[in-house]
């Protein structure tokens, strides 16, 4: 069997830096199921396809080509990365991540990504319903308020013209539509460890997560 590790938490907690890091570590293939779910909703967008045409979704992602190339992703050959991670798209991801056929189309892919190589994997489902059996399971969170800043100094120092209290908003009503929606809302898995990043830097949680990873090997 593929090692596969789990990573799972709220909008902003350093999920998707802290997997890129311990996966190099590691050796494993980093996949951000968060990029998946943006990336769908983005082609979504741009083909006015709202999230309520279940059947429209279906075909949009049967029609697409998807891969990863390290920590970006490539739809029908182009690299659409710093595109997804803008607001708009934020804004939009959740309600298109809550329909049950986009879930079960990107699981499936998910999955098969883990059955092939050593993963680890970042999202919201992960240790509860995509990789269940997964070795290691981490649950990472932060105070909304703290997520919301590393959102914020990200998309600055990129130059995106943002607003903290709109970022903040966001994040809060991403978490409450990622935890309260029906099919594998985000919720901690029984046997996941949580760390709570609030105080503690991108170097320490590695070494953390390391470390326990380490010692059970
Ligand atoms: O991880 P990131 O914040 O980029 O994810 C964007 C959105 O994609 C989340 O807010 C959530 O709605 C959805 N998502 C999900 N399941 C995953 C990963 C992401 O529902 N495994």
């Amino acid at each position: 069997m593929n090692l596969s590790i789990a990573i799972d938490g709220p909008a902003g907690a350093g999920k998707s830096t802290i997997a890129k890091l311990v996966g190099k570590k590691f050796n494993l293939m980093y996949i951000n199921t968060g990029y998946m779910y943006r990336a769908v909703t983005l082609m979504a967008l741009n083909n006015n396809i709202k999230y309520t045409d279940k059947d429209g979704l279906c075909k949009l992602i049967d029609s697409i080509s998807m891969h990863f190339e390290h920590d970006r992703i490539i739809v029908n050959s182009k690299d659409i990365s710093d595109r997804i991670v803008m607001p708009d798209i934020s804004k939009n991801v959740s309600n298109y991540a809550a329909i049950l056929e986009v879930r079960e189309k990107l699981v499936s892919i998910q999955r098969a990504l883990s059955e092939k190589y050593n993963v680890i994997m970042d999202g919201r489902d992960i240790g509860t319903v995509v990789l269940k059996d997964a070795k290691f399971k981490f649950y990472l969170t932060a105070s909304p308020e703290e997520r919301a800043k590393r959102r914020y100094d990200e998309l600055i120092q990129k130059d995106v013209k943002v607003n903290y209290d709109d970022i903040l908003s966001d994040i809060k009503k991403r978490d409450y539509i990622d935890s309260n929606r029906e099919i594998s809302p985000l919720k901690k898995a029984e046997d996941a460890v949580e760390i709570d990043s609030s105080f503690m830097s991108i170097e320490d949680v590695v070494n953390y997560i390391s470390k326990y990873i380490t010692d059970r090997m």
